[in-house]
């Protein structure tokens, strides 16, 4: 319930607004967002990567309802998939279609996309498609293969919590797109997602079983030691290497399991969230986990 009311209110304008002026959720944002520019997002990779992490890097923002915020976005993708080459950093890029004006028109972020995926390309980079809400799967089902038909720079994410995810990563696999597979982080009805976290790890644990063996190169991204456990037992059962997938988790969440991981010889990639428009990010991660709800609230009342 405490999750669904959450997730409520990630969407609520006019919380969003105070959130964003409030000194104490700024800092506690903090904790998830690496800041506000891409500067403090670039300084934030170079640590990572310093320390044997390959990073995402992620403009927050979603829902953008005008062409020309949705074109701006699209060039400030273009410009950091040059600023990465041109510093040599180690990462890539994750986005989310409704920055692109999915909402809007349809055509428009098609050829944004297209685009953006285009740079990825020219730069031997990559360009992973987040996945929103289920208003957009299947939407963002197609853009990907659409666009993956034209460049391999490109891939999507699938969500264990919902009923249709086992054949969609069929379908994406056979269009060779690589895949991040993660639990769900929107708040869907029953009827088409499992309200069960155990049904929900239960499906995680069935997807990785496909993807693994697909030989394509895909993304475990969970924090939890039992999905990681599993992948790992299934990788070495198979002679499946540590080079043929990566783990991936957000930053500021388990860096203790994300330095061990990458002590064990596992690629672990962190996925940087950074901008002005932070506030439906961190409530998501307050919902997943009612201690930092906690955490936030003994803060706030101190
Ligand atoms: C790299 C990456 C990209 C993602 N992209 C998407 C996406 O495109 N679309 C989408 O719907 N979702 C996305 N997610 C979010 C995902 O769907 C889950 O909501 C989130 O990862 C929490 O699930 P979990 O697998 O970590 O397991 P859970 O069962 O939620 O958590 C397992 C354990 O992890 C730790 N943990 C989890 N979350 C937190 C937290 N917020 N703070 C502190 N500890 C925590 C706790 O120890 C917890 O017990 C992404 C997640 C990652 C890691």
């Amino acid at each position: 319930m405490l999750r669904a009311a959450l997730l409520r209110l990630s969407e609520n304008k006019r919380l969003a607004s105070w959130a964003m002026r409030n000194r104490l959720s700024r800092s506690v944002a903090r904790r998830w967002v690496a800041g506000e520019t891409l500067d403090d997002a670039f300084d934030a990779a170079r640590v990572l990567n310093k320390a044997g992490f390959p990073v995402s890097l992620d403009l927050l923002g979603e829902n953008v309802l005008d062409r020309d915020g949705a074109i701006r976005t699209a060039d400030s993708y273009v410009a950091m998939f040059g600023r990465i080459a041109t510093e040599k950093l180690d990462g890539n890029i994750s986005l989310k279609l409704t920055q692109l004006g999915l909402d809007l028109d349809p055509e428009l972020c098609e050829s944004l996309l297209t685009r953006i995926a285009g740079a990825a390309a020219e730069h031997g980079n990559f360009l992973r498609i987040d996945m929103e809400g289920s208003l957009y799967t299947q939407r963002t089902v197609d853009l990907c293969k659409r666009v993956r038909a034209k460049t391999d720079a490109v891939g999507t994410v699938i969500q264990s919590y919902l009923h249709r995810s086992e054949q969609d990563v069929r379908d994406l696999i056979a269009a060779g797109c690589r895949i991040r597979l993660v639990k769900g982080a929107y708040k869907e009805p029953a009827d088409i997602a499992f309200p069960a976290k155990a049904d929900v790890d239960g499906n995680f644990v069935s997807l990785m079983k496909i993807l693994l063996p697909s030989g394509i190169y895909h993304a475990i991204a969970t924090h939890d030691p039992r999905m990681i456990d599993a992948t790992k037992n299934f990788a070495s059962a198979n002679g499946i290497g540590k080079d043929k997938f990566e783990f991936q988790m957000l930053y500021g969440i388990r860096t203790d399991l994300q330095r061990k991981l990458i002590a064990e010889g596992y690629r672990l990639r962190v996925y940087i969230p950074f901008g002005s428009d932070w506030y439906p990010y961190f409530m998501r991660r307050l919902a997943e986990r009612p201690a930092n709800l906690t955490f936030f609230l003994r803060n706030l009342f101190r």
